[in-house]
């Protein structure tokens, strides 16, 4: 059979599957008319449609040739028999002798074994399969690679009308991919639980007719649509903002090869000719994509795969004109799911968001920096999660475990809505803590601050309890956007960010780039080890220009109030003292130049590396205060990559070694009187937050939601006791003070208040 023969075949198949589609039948009597028009129209004896039943399970739905008895009465597993083995790999079976195939299984009830031909193909939609196709006849022949063709055509249109629920009865469940519970087992980027529903940051296109009439007037929508993304691609890459979307310059060129291949429309031309709607033809090549894409092991590839599915994406949406979700439009609790997104499109949702799921994504993403900013759960790496969750659908997010719930159980459900308000009554108790000191039972008073990063941060000054903020964050201002912020954007900024602290303590880091955090608009470098390479201070003295420029909005805007700036990254005095220097020398030129001087200042270090634990007296003396950084210190020390999923957690901060190292920088502080405080993620767990105390550390900065916990804990301790444990292990040998702190815990009945 040519091309054309294929085409004629399949086209007269599908305009009888147009008719049903339009037509107002129930489900079952469709299904029946459409399996016998496909046998029919194939010249086969029998046509049977097998759907989803459930996650593991498809059901023999419909048939013409087969036993009717057996109509929703065969049941099979995926990747049992013939049948569910093309489910289960997601490709076409075809061969003359059936029963001879490994793997065929005999299905008594629907008298199958006289028939010897067996053409099976997947009813997919974006890579999800929603069912079997099945076409059978008596003589024993292979069917002809245009056959197969045909019948992949008429598949994915059943696939669309599987999707539209056209064979779903009152409740039957059946060919409805997106209904059974489904559990992504991912990474975990920012702590917290959250039951919510699904918002698709780009929901899914709904093809509501893959059957066209008139291939050519098909073929030029196709063509046109073609053109626009060419264009529109073509004025990205010129442009400058190519960071607005998170595209980096290489996808975009990715873009640009795929956009002009030459295979890939001539594929989508011949699925219109064969009787496709042009979204329909895209779509379908993105289903093959998609299915490629799970086989593929090589990352490399499979990023290109990506790009591409981008694309197709990005053509299906100029097609059918289904933008991307509008951020005003949102449902209650919104869990936001996506592949990917960019820390501008994040904040653009902001706090309204309960949770976020990504496919992608990574620990140290500007998305991650943005989520950890709101405080809001973020779950990485859930594969697949973007083709199963629909807009609306419940959704559990476990940001402690790395783990979504997709319409849970009801059993799930109230297990973690148990989980809730277990966690809303302690709430409530840490409320009724906020005016409270964190004094502990041995009367040492522990000062607790909180970490910022954005403006609406702010406002968790008061409802935390917070006494100020020991740690704000400046990269964000500068990473989520396409070009550097201008001097007077700053002061602003700067200034509404003092005054909303209303004379509490705020420690702004100076900007903290490089490694992970990257520029859009600056230059980057290929280093080997960007955790170790050209970052923060050091990139502020090599290029003193930006950070001349941010020291002079910082000193702006405090007008006349006292100004309290930090260096990130110190790794030995010289870097310190020329640091230091460089803002004494911006704060005389703005003195000279009129500006209101700030009431005082105060310059300080973040103790991010060993080396500078182990940096002059002269140092410890200059600095008027040090923070440990633990989240890159912990790093360093243990040579452990804070990114690196397969060893940051192989490192516990309760670690004898690590204490002991906290310890002895508290004990250099103390001689040299140099205030200290710890603003890494760990001061914000109450455990760690104990040892610390116990280890000398007075002040902790920490998430906002955090300082309930950690203030509860502390009030119900005494530090001299908690000393003894850590001491005890650290005679015994131990490796880890953790088990000795846990049962002294729940000894005293304290377990409970760690969350
Ligand atoms: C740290 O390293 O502990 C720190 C607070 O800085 P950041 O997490 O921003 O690198
Ligand atoms: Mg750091």
């Amino acid at each position: 059979m040519s091309e054309a023969t294929a085409g004629q075949k399949s086209r007269r198949i599908l305009r009888q599957l147009r008719e049903e589609l339009a037509c107002e039948a129930p489900g079952q009597e469709r299904l029946d008319r459409i399996t016998r028009t496909i046998a029919e129209g194939m010249g086969a004896d029998v046509c049977s449609i097998y759907l989803r039943r459930d996650e593991n399970t498809l059901e023999l739905a419909a048939s013409h040739g087969l036993d009717p008895a057996a109509v929703h009465r065969t049941r099979l597993r995926i990747g049992e028999g013939l049948v569910g083995k093309v489910a289960l790999r997601g490709q076409p079976i075809n061969t003359a002798n059936a029963p001879a195939e490994p793997g065929f299984r005999y299905m008594p009830e629907t008298r199958e074994e006289k028939y010897l031909a067996f053409l099976g193909v997947p009813i997919q939609r974006l890579g999800v399969t929603l069912g079997v196709l099945v076409v059978q006849s008596r003589e024993g022949r292979e069917y002809t690679d245009d056959e197969i063709y045909a019948i992949e055509i008429v598949a994915m249109v059943l696939a669309e009308m599987t999707e539209l629920g056209a064979f779903l009865e009152e409740d039957d469940g059946l060919g409805a991919p997106h209904r059974h519970p489904i559990t992504f087992r991912g990474g975990s980027a920012q702590e917290g639980v959250a039951i919510g529903r699904v918002l698709l940051h780009e929901p899914r296109v709904v093809v509501s007719n893959p059957v066209a009439e008139d291939p050519e007037a098909e073929i030029a929508r196709l063509e046109a649509a073609l053109e626009t993304m060419q264009r529109e691609i073509d004025a990205m890459l010129a442009s400058e903002n190519t960071a607005v979307e998170g595209e980096h310059l290489k996808v975009l060129e990715a873009y640009r090869m795929f956009a002009h291949s030459r295979s890939w429309l001539e594929r989508m031309k011949a699925d219109i000719r064969s009787g496709l709607s042009a979204e329909a033809a895209v779509e379908k090549e993105q289903s093959a994509i998609r299915g490629r894409m799970a086989r593929m092991s090589d990352p490399y590839l499979r990023e290109r795969l990506h790009d591409l599915d981008d694309l197709t994406n990005r053509l299906l949406r100029l097609l059918t004109g289904q933008g991307r979700q509008d951020t005003n439009v949102m449902p209650d609790d919104p869990v936001l799911v996506a592949r990917n997104i960019g820390p501008a499109e994040l904040l653009d949702y902001g706090r309204r968001l309960k949770g976020v799921v990504l496919e992608e994504g990574s620990v140290g993403s500007h998305a991650t920096i943005v989520a950890r900013a709101l405080g809001i759960p973020l779950v990485i790496h859930a594969e697949g999660v973007t083709a199963e969750a629909l807009n609306g659908d419940t959704i559990i997010i476990d940001g402690d475990q790395g783990v979504v719930h997709l319409r849970p159980e009801e059993n799930v459900l109230s297990a973690y809505r148990d989980k809730l308000s277990m966690q809303a009554e302690a709430l409530r108790r840490y409320a009724s803590l906020r005016e409270k000191p964190a004094i502990t039972r041995d009367g040492v008073r522990i000062r607790l601050m909180m970490n910022a990063g954005v403006m609406v941060d702010l406002p968790s000054l008061a409802s935390s309890g917070a006494e100020g903020v020991g740690l704000f964050r400046t990269e964000l201002q500068f990473l989520n956007r396409t070009t550097l912020p201008k001097r007077t954007e700053l002061v602003e900024l700067y200034g509404r960010v003092m005054d909303a602290a209303r004379g509490k303590r705020i420690v702004f880091r100076t900007l903290d780039i490089g490694s992970d955090k990257v520029l859009p608009y600056m230059k980057r470098e290929d280093e080997p080890n960007p955790a170790l390479g050209w970052r923060a201070i050091r990139v502020g003295l090599d290029r003193p220009g930006i950070l001349r420029m941010q020291l002079q909005a910082l000193i702006r805007a405090a007008r006349g109030r006292p100004l309290v700036i930090m260096f990130p990254f110190i790794a030995q005095f010289e870097e310190f003292r020329k640091a230091r220097q460089i803002f004494l020398d911006t704060l005389a030129w703005e003195e000279a130049h009129g500006t209101r001087m700030p009431k005082r200042v105060e310059i300080g270090a973040m103790l991010e590396t060993p080396s500078l634990a182990f940096a002059p007296d002269q140092f410890f003396q200059m600095a008027d205060f040090i923070s440990i950084g633990g989240n890159d210190l912990k790093q360093f020390f243990f040579a452990a990559d804070r990114e690196n999923e397969r060893v940051r957690r192989r490192y516990d901060t309760l670690n004898v070694s690590f204490l002991t190292f906290i310890e002895q920088i508290v004990e250099r502080c103390r001689l040299n009187g140099t205030p200290l405080s710890f603003c890494g993620e760990d001061a914000g767990r109450p455990l760690e937050a104990l040892a610390f105390a116990s280890m000398g550390i007075r002040t902790l900065s920490m998430r906002a939601t955090s300082i309930g916990p950690v203030k509860e804990l502390l009030r119900a301790v005494s530090l001299t006791e908690v000393r003894q444990v850590i001491d005890e292990a650290r005679r015994s040998g131990a490796q880890n003070t953790r088990p000795g702190l846990e049962s002294w815990l729940k000894a005293r009945r304290l377990l409970p208040l760690l969350p």
